[in-house]
């Protein structure tokens, strides 16, 4: 968070001396706080001035990096508490569990199933970020042994459970020490594996459910371990939410630094719907990582979808480039349907054609990223722009027909459309779904 020019000018030394460039301490001062000149420039600082304005001009939030074989991912260092007031800019860490109370065989089969959890959403890759290894079996051996197969088998970045800080210190140790896995102990061995988190630059995370008890253990231990993250335990998920909520506003209302860290959620449920509402509700309240006991596809691509609409900006609409798309390989005779530019309304289009296997061909007309009910509101998807982008992809060169499809919600527009182009105008259903059977059943080129 920026500090004023007054702020800073305070812990300058205020002799006018000019060495730094400017005419006065203040003018430099400004400059500072408007991030067009640094620290350095004086050099008549003292190191605890340096250092308090450094501390001061920190993010309220701690960046959390988790590092793999193959990538890293980093979590929290959020601004806001509402989406809508600029973005949530780190996305959920979303991660699946695995017990090293299971054997070998079992191990790798689940590994094979996180790695198939990937689905393809609006253009965009969703993927399990992060395998979570919990040293359910109570064995050092064991546990280190299921770090590295898990390690080797997903190429995920690794958090790692266990009570006892002497397996975790195995597991790190066999994993590597250019894998900086997050760790999770129990608050028994806490300052065991905060020593292991210290010699060896590792995240850690401490666990409470109560707020100002858990301030007061990341006061003591940030100065060693920076990277820390938050977790309180089960708890109801009222309180969960309660949780993530205050502790949110601590550290960027308040400022409030022992508080300013990302938080860890577990997921548990007997039923995997229940682990898919529990965990999407925590993505949308600040959780920075979500560890997930399913391997359910349906259940996992729920909480993967709620994250990637959560972490858009909503300043930037989602589009895909404005033109002309074949969709499986479109003959003459095959219909041409008239979208906007707006992601989830061609995928949606593109998603049912490509489901029911029929060939066609789609305009993605230039609505700077709306859909189509808000394009049609704000004049943008009207009879002009959509003659105007026939003519620019040249349709008339590839389909014979000469008709279009237009969405049924703008029927409105289908005279003026006629007119305009000189096209014939097909109004087509309210919804993407019905576009397969409408095809099927009232196409005729
Ligand atoms: S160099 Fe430092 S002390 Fe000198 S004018 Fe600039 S800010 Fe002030």
């Amino acid at each position: 968070m920026g500090l004023s020019g007054l702020e800073i000018f305070k812990q300058l030394p205020k002799t006018n001396c000019k060495e730094c460039g400017f005419p006065t301490c203040l003018a430099f001062a400004m400059k500072v706080a408007a991030g067009q000149e640094g620290l350095d420039s004086c050099p008549y600082m003292t190191e605890q001035a340096r250092a308090n304005l450094s501390a001061a001009s920190a993010p309220p939030q701690r960046l959390v990096k988790l590092v793999g074989p193959k990538n890293e991912l980093a979590v929290g260092q959020e601004t806001v508490m509402f989406r809508h007031d600029e973005t949530f800019h780190n996305p959920t860490g979303v991660a699946i569990k695995v017990s090293d109370a299971a054997g070998e065989a079992e191990i790798k089969a689940r590994c094979q199933a996180i790695k198939k959890l990937t689905f393809h959403r609006v253009g965009t890759d969703i993927s399990v970020d992060l395998a979570a290894v919990s040293n359910d079996s109570g064995d050092a051996t064991k546990f280190a042994s299921a770090a590295k197969l898990v390690s080797e088998y997903t190429s995920l970045p690794l958090v790692l459970i266990s009570p006892d800080a002497g397996a975790l210190k195995k597991a790190v140790e066999t994993l590597g020490s250019a894998i900086k896995p997050l760790l999770i102990p129990s608050n028994g061995a806490l300052d065991a594996a905060a020593d292991l988190a210290k010699s060896q630059k590792l995240p850690l995370c401490v666990t409470n459910s109560d707020l100002q008890a858990l301030a007061g253990i990341t006061e003591k231990l940030s100065a060693n371990v920076p990277d820390l993250m938050l977790c309180p335990g089960e708890i109801p998920e009222a309180k969960a939410i309660e949780f993530l909520t205050a502790s949110r506003r601590a550290a960027l209302k308040k400022k409030y630094r022992p508080l300013g860290f990302p938080v860890l959620m577990f997921v548990k449920d007997t039923d995997p719907a229940g682990v898919a509402i529990r965990a999407s509700a925590f993505v949308a309240k600040y959780a920075g990582i979500v560890v997930l006991d399913t391997i359910e596809p349906w259940a996992v691509v729920a909480v993967l979808t709620a994250r990637q609409n959560i972490y858009t900006d909503p300043r930037k609409p989602v589009q895909v480039e404005a033109k002309l798309y074949d969709v499986g390989q479109p003959g003459a005779n095959d219909p041409l349907l008239i979208t906007t530019n707006f992601s989830l309304s061609y995928y949606s289009v593109e998603g049912e054609l490509t489901a029911a296997r029929l060939a066609a061909r789609i305009l993605a007309v230039d609505t700077e990223g709306t859909s189509v009910l808000t394009a049609w509101a704000a004049d943008k998807f009207n009879p002009q722009t959509i003659a105007k982008a026939l003519k620019t992809c040249k349709a008339e060169e590839v389909v014979k027909h000469h008709k279009v499809i237009i969405p049924g919600h703008v029927a409105v527009l289908s005279a003026g459309l006629a007119d305009e182009s000189g096209w014939e105008v097909l109004v087509g259903p309210k919804e993407a779904s019905g576009i397969p059977s409408y095809i099927k059943n009232d196409w005729k080129p």
